[in-house]
């Protein structure tokens, strides 16, 4: 198929634009290299660097077959400090990209959306059905991209799919996590074991789970990239299908740290912080309908593996 890849130059983007390449797909990224990087752009694709709203029109009149839109703010802190750069950054943005695709006929979209719409769930794991509640101005921004592309698909036929990620990890070759403000777990753990950072803070030992420390539920980026190319042939004209995308499986914080110390060699000091706001205490996918409706299984579930690979790539890029 001939696809558009927006954020192409970004973490899953990235990772998800060198699957599609390699899968035999025609394709295009675009990208306007706020937080990604022109060197991820994966060779055979061929990279606009652009305003997405800007240059979207132009390049879907060119006839494609689908869109993978994975441009976005996504910095949960920043969205509460920042709520405009966020509402216009992913909402507007992405308002005008289904537009252009509407006028150019662009049959279809899969779209990154994220657990955060959920907020802090009744129940774990988290179903599709579940309650969107999000605690953030990020997850709120996520969840109104959703409520737009369900409009659009029942009104003008849209064949669309959105993936709520759970907590992304890992790496895939040259391609992964290299964001100028990192806030995610993994990637900061990774930068005290290469020495570019000198302590962790854990945010929280009082939550009810096991040891205390928030649960999460890790995916390798690859197994995300391989639910891409599945839901972009499952999609169906007219429906806008959801699908959670993790394994079901949840590490603590302090988990993780422990695996990031088996996996890198270093003592990686860590010390207990005060709890970081919005943080729910468990979040766990079912990913129950991603099997049943796409076929897909996610195969590199282990936490080791997953540290391993983001280990390999973070060395590879120091
Ligand atoms: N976390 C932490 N220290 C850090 C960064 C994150 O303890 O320096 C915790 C965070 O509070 C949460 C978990 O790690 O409990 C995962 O956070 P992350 O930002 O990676 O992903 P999120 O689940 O917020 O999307």
């Amino acid at each position: 198929m001939k696809l558009l890849v927006t954020g192409g130059a970004g973490y899953v983007g990235s990772v998800c634009a060198a699957r599609l390449v390699e899968a035999g797909h025609e394709v295009t990224v675009v990208d306007d290299l706020t937080t990604g990087h022109a060197d991820a752009v994966p060779p055979g694709a061929t990279f606009v660097e652009g305003d997405l709203a800007e240059v979207a029109p132009t390049l879907l009149a060119d006839g494609f077959d689908g869109v993978l839109h994975f441009a976005a703010k996504s910095l949960v802190g920043e969205s509460m400090q920042d709520p405009a750069k966020y509402w216009n950054g992913n909402v507007l943005t992405s308002l005008q990209l289904l537009d252009a695709m509407r006028e150019h006929g662009t049959p279809r979209l899969v779209f990154s959306s994220t657990a955060a719409t959920y907020g802090e769930p009744d129940q774990v794991p988290i179903l599709e059905t579940a309650p969107t509640r999000p605690t953030n101005t990020y997850g709120a921004t996520k969840l109104a991209i959703d409520h737009a592309i369900t409009s659009y698909a029942k009104a003008h036929g849209l064949a669309a799919v959105s993936l709520r990620y759970f907590n992304v990890a890992g790496a895939y070759g040259p391609y992964g996590e290299r964001h100028t403000t990192e806030t995610h777990l993994i990637p900061i753990v990774l930068q005290v074991a290469m020495g570019t950072r000198e302590a962790l803070s854990i945010y929280g030992d009082d939550y009810p789970t096991p040891d205390g420390t928030c649960v999460r539920d890790y995916i390798h980026v690859l197994d995300l990239a391989e639910a891409h190319l599945l839901a972009l042939s499952h999609t169906v004209e007219g429906e806008h299908q959801i699908y959670n995308l993790g394994t079901g499986t949840g590490f603590s914080n302090r988990e993780v740290v422990e695996t990031c110390r088996a996996v890198t060699g270093h003592p990686i000091p860590a010390t207990y912080a005060p709890r970081r706001a919005g943080d729910p205490a468990t979040l766990v996918a079912s990913a129950d309908a991603a099997a049943e409706k796409l076929g897909w299984k996610p195969e590199r579930t282990d936490l080791h593996t997953i540290v391993s690979d983001a280990w390999e790539f973070t060395r590879s890029r120091a």
